[in-house]
């Protein structure tokens, strides 16, 4: 897979007449813009190729900065694809150097720090997506046979289970079964949920001795990374089309 073209949360094409447009967008400023300046309007960068995008403000070491905002989603998933794109050549070299003492030492440093971080970034992108669908005053409602609980936004996120949200919650959202339609990739992305955790609480093995994670590590090394991060990418564009987009600069990453 090529890198992914770089998306910002704001971000709007002006079209061939950028003059134009922009006089146009000062000249409709409403009259009280002095007071409303910092909270009602951003600052915006254009782009050779007519983008205009959104920058956010931030004081750092005593100046301002106006910095372009990337979208996190792809951020995340560029994150992700960058550190497992070459995973299975680094996978390769750990086996091939199991017989070479020093050099198998490095090489399984090389593979597993890559293997984690790469899960880690996949499973960040995939969770700020599913929550990025969740309406803001959208309520859940879970029956129980003796009563109902509701939930709001911020305590589904903070409460519910990712499956649920995965399974229940984004179907209602969206009217979109991606469990139902793919199960086999749906499958990949419960490998992800699993790996993560394992790594997120890391934790030995109760009468492990002297050799304590290898049932981490061998997750890690049998996890499908280049299916993981089709699949993800399948789930997001699934949603949202073409969020997830390959970039068409010809630069290779
Ligand atoms: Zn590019």
């Amino acid at each position: 897979m090529k890198h992914s073209k770089k998306k910002f949360t704001y971000e709007k094409s002006l079209g061939s007449n950028v003059g134009e447009t922009i006089l146009n967008a000062a000249t409709t400023l409403p009259p009280n813009t002095s007071q409303n300046l910092e909270e009602d309007y951003i600052a915006t960068v254009i782009t050779d190729d007519h983008r205009m995008i959104g920058c956010f403000k931030v004081a750092h070491e005593g100046r301002n900065y106006f910095i372009p905002e990337p979208d996190p989603i792809v951020l995340y998933f560029e994150t992700a694809r960058g550190l497992s794109k070459d995973i299975t050549q680094y996978k390769q070299n750990l086996i091939s150097s199991l017989g070479l003492v020093e050099v198998s030492l490095e090489k399984s440093y090389d593979y597993f720090s890559r293997a984690m971080a790469s899960t880690l970034f996949m499973f960040n992108c995939l969770e700020a997506f599913v929550n990025s669908l969740i309406p803001l005053d959208y309520k859940y409602s879970k029956k129980m046979p003796q009563k109902t609980e509701v939930y709001t936004r911020d305590q589904i996120l903070r409460e519910i289970s990712f499956e649920v949200k995965m399974k229940t919650i984004i179907p209602i959202v969206t009217n979109k079964n991606f469990h139902v339609d793919f199960g086999h990739k749906f499958e990949t992305i419960k490998n992800l949920k699993q790996l993560r955790d394992n790594i997120v609480h890391t934790k030995s093995h109760p009468k492990g001795k002297h050799i304590q994670y290898n049932h981490l590590y061998a997750l890690a090394l049998d996890f499908k990374y280049s299916a993981a991060i089709e699949h993800i990418k399948d789930y997001i564009n699934y949603h949202d089309p073409n969020r997830i987009e390959e970039c068409l600069c010809g630069k290779e990453d």
